[in-house]
């Protein structure tokens, strides 16, 4: 039997969401069913239920950070009991057959991987997200939440987590390695302690020195505003890595003067227009220009491990239900530290 699920629900393109209930399919047997205990709010989610980043199917549930408690497991289901701390990020399927799902970049599917709302799934129904008290994974798509994070702080993980951590490790930032992160956000703050952990010197480039103190206390030796004209001519030359967390258009080739030689600029935040880049910047030290979009399974649950033995847990602001439409306009307004997470108790 289909389960009916409390959740929050778009009714339509910018429309206030509301609360309102959702099926969840039988759990079949590679299914995991999870109760969700936290769903992060992630600045796609707002994109997606409002229609900016295309066409949508309504009413649409939003949310892929999403951690909780396995309830039930399908008879072949090896990976995971019940009762074990779970999480699922931004996909919950793919073609496991194709060249990049094989080598675990199931986030690179060549058939596109199975966002996890909004996205046709393999039986033709549109996925509905996080923001549930309960949702059915396969097993393949479901992490292990270790001992050592808290689910609160563990949920944002699931997509801000990986966006940061994966080019991190991609481009070795490491001891010795200069990093710089740009955008001190829901990603940025992540990137920050990420890469502070994994020994690299890490400087944060925000707008203002507004969040400096919050800056170093997450793990960056420098802070530096780029508000402040000098700000590029100081640093040119610096950085090993910059990670570009900002979905706002920003002057690319001035960042790429930053980058040491072989150094590489790597965007995970997607502004809607393209952004110009000159080849000089990039010619006169050999430096690259490059994406990353979240990361594998495998890599994500290799995040969620070294987040554990690290400590390290997003900053988050845990709200009830009924203040997720407040939360939205605090996030388009950067008015969060650093990230909202839903108590889905608040759900029932
Ligand atoms: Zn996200
Ligand atoms: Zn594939």
């Amino acid at each position: 039997m289909p389960t009916t699920v409390n959740a929050y629900a778009a009714p339509s393109a910018g429309a206030d969401l509301i609360p309102t209930t959702l099926e969840r399919r039988n759990v079949g047997p590679d299914d995991v069913l999870i109760d969700i205990k936290f769903a992060g709010i992630c600045h796609s989610d707002i994109h997606t239920v409002r229609g900016e980043w295309g066409p949508q199917s309504y009413p649409l549930t939003p949310g892929h950070e999403i951690a909780g408690l396995v309830a039930e497991v399908g008879s072949n289901v090896s990976k995971y009991a019940v009762g074990d701390r779970v999480g699922v990020g931004c996909m919950v399927n793919s073609c496991g057959e194709c060249k990049n799902c094989k080598a675990g970049e199931e986030q690179y599917c060549l058939k596109g991987n199975t966002g996890t709302y909004g996205a046709e799934d393999r039986d033709g129904s549109i996925t509905q997200g996080g923001y549930s008290t309960q949702v059915v994974v396969t097993q393949d798509f479901v992490l292990g939440i270790p001992e050592g994070i808290e689910l609160d702080v563990a949920a944002p993980l699931l997509c801000a987590g990986i966006t940061t951590f994966s080019p991190l490790k991609h481009w070795g930032a490491g001891p010795g390695k200069k990093v710089a992160v740009i955008g001190l956000g829901g990603l940025g703050h992540m990137a920050v302690k990420q890469a502070a952990a994994m020994g690299a010197e890490v400087t944060v480039l925000s707008q203002s020195l507004k969040k400096q103190e919050d800056g170093l206390r997450l793990g960056a030796k420098h802070y530096y505003a780029t508000s402040d004209e000098n700000t590029f001519s100081d640093l040119a030359g610096s950085f090993d890595l910059i990670i570009n967390t900002v979905s706002a258009s920003i002057p690319i080739s001035d960042y790429l003067g930053l980058l040491t030689l072989d150094g590489a600029l790597v965007s995970v935040g997607a502004p809607p227009e393209p952004l110009p880049v000159n080849a000089f910047a990039l010619i006169g030290g050999r430096r690259s220009f490059a994406g990353s979009l979240i990361g594998g399974i495998r890599e994500t649950q290799e995040m969620l491990d070294f987040c554990a033995e690290h400590h390290l847990g997003s900053e988050v602001e845990v709200i009830s239900a009924d203040k997720i439409n407040e939360a939205y306009e605090r996030v388009m307004a950067s008015d969060v530290r650093y990230r909202f997470v839903i108590d889905t108790a608040t759900l029932n």
